[in-house]
């Protein structure tokens, strides 16, 4: 089909995230993509500055991503994994299991970071069920969070920005804080200290587990909260014996400094949600990971983890998810986060000034502009495309997340490009 046929049919039948079917915003149509750049139906290439989403850690068209792919798509694509096992899914369980903390132990795998959350709470639940404590099926959270788009995903996102409203009649009413106010590299706060004690206090009876993205929030508003929040929040659920799920997804695999966020507060987390990277941004893949103490708790007297989606372990997305975490652990990701975490401070940190600014922050590979009112998109995005960059901003918030090979002057066009929008606000 003709491209301008292709787009139209694009507009009137696809339906892309969060759009309307009627009045949909632009799709630019993409050619191809490798290394750090997208390129364009028209021949443009774009500097990417979201990874897809956090997705893309080792950038496009990798080669030796493409080759595990390759050599497992000749062995089989897929199998159904009742009954069944293999060992992409053997060899990539192991190296989670050897990455992430060392309690967890464990690991279901899905499609998708939504459902690695579902999969999450019904651990929490079924654990609880199996202890002979039912009442303990509620969730606590705090306000600004994303977890997914599923309805148990949904009901613990930020009940203003995640639709709690369209919903209400139908999702499940969770616990919800205050997002803590204490900045990532300050220490707690008194008043976050004292919110959490409190809630936890008068709560825990009913509590099956606390749900956190550590350290960073992502979707539900990028901010980034004190390490000694997630800390604390740790230490109370061990004491009153609640769970602790960490949703990793956005953060895992480096993105924050850390290989994962949990790290940045010393933090054994019950259960873990890995998803997005997990793959080099290749397929969809998730897993959840848990300790020993649910694995045992759910699967006593003859009980068993209630989940088991068709394309779970999926052989092709296993092959390619572990030799990603092999490029990630030989590669110099650590040094290169740190690289772009000063080129960010310093290149972002110089809008502060900016009269559409309200603040600016940066932590690990993630800078983020916030304006004082909701940017137009559409309009931004063109201002970014025609400056060849490609930078998909929401809400208020204007934001990176490279892949980790970029270079430092490719990074430069992506802040200067910033820098070039704000001036169109
Ligand atoms: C993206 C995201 C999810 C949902 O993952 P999907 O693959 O889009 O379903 C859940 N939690 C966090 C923190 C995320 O960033």
């Amino acid at each position: 089909m003709e491209l301008n046929a292709s787009l139209d049919f694009d507009r009137r039948h696809i339906w892309h995230p969060y759009t309307s079917m009627t009045d949909p915003l632009p799709a630019y149509p993409v050619e191809s993509a490798s290394g750090v750049r997208i390129r364009l139906a028209d021949g443009r290439e774009l500097i990417d500055g979201m990874s897809s989403w956090w997705c893309a850690i080792h950038g496009y068209n990798h080669r030796e991503l493409n080759k595990a792919a390759r050599v497992q798509l000749e062995r089989t694509a897929h199998v159904m994994f009742g009954g069944l096992t293999h060992e992409p899914a053997i060899e990539l369980a192991r190296s989670l299991i050897d990455i992430t903390p060392d309690g967890l132990q464990h690991v279901f795998f899905s499609d998708s970071g939504s459902v690695s959350v579902e999969v999450a709470i019904k651990m929490a639940i079924q654990y609880w069920g199996a202890m002979d404590r039912p009442e303990k099926h509620r969730l606590l959270t705090i306000r600004g969070g994303y977890h997914g788009d599923t309805f148990g995903a949904m009901s613990v996102c930020d009940p203003v920005t995640g639709m709690h409203e369209r919903f209400r009649r139908v999702l499940p009413q969770h616990i919800f804080l205050e997002r803590p106010r204490s900045r990532v590299d300050e220490p707690l706060s008194t008043e976050d200290a004292e919110r959490i004690e409190t809630a936890l206090g008068k709560h825990h009876g009913e509590l099956a587990a606390v749900i956190l993205e550590p350290v960073v929030q992502g979707a539900g508003g990028m901010w980034f909260y004190s390490a000694e929040y997630v800390a604390r929040v740790a230490e109370l659920c061990a004491e009153l014996d609640v769970l602790l799920i960490a949703d990793e997804i956005a953060t895992g695999f480096g993105r924050t400094g850390r290989l994962f966020a949990c790290e940045h507060a010393n933090v054994e987390p019950d259960i873990m949600c890995l998803g997005k990277a997990l793959t080099g941004g290749y397929m969809s893949l998730a897993a959840t990971l848990t300790n020993t103490r649910v694995a045992r708790g759910i699967s006593a007297d003859g009980g068993v983890l209630m989940h088991g989606p068709t394309f779970m372990a999926n052989p092709l997305a296993c092959a390619v998810a572990r030799k990603s975490i092999d490029l990630l652990q030989a590669g110099p990701w650590r040094s290169r986060v740190g690289d772009f975490e000063s080129q960010l401070q310093r290149e972002l940190g110089a809008f502060r000034e900016h009269a559409a600014v309200r603040d600016v922050r940066v932590f690990g590979a993630i800078g983020v502009v916030q304006t004082h009112e909701p940017v137009p998109v559409a309009d931004l995005q063109r201002v970014f495309v025609e400056r060849d960059v490609w930078i998909r901003p929401f809400a208020d918030l204007i934001y990176l997340m490279p892949p980790y090979i970029m270079g430092a002057d490719d990074l430069a066009c992506l802040t200067s490009a910033i820098g070039a929008g704000l001036d169109t606000l």
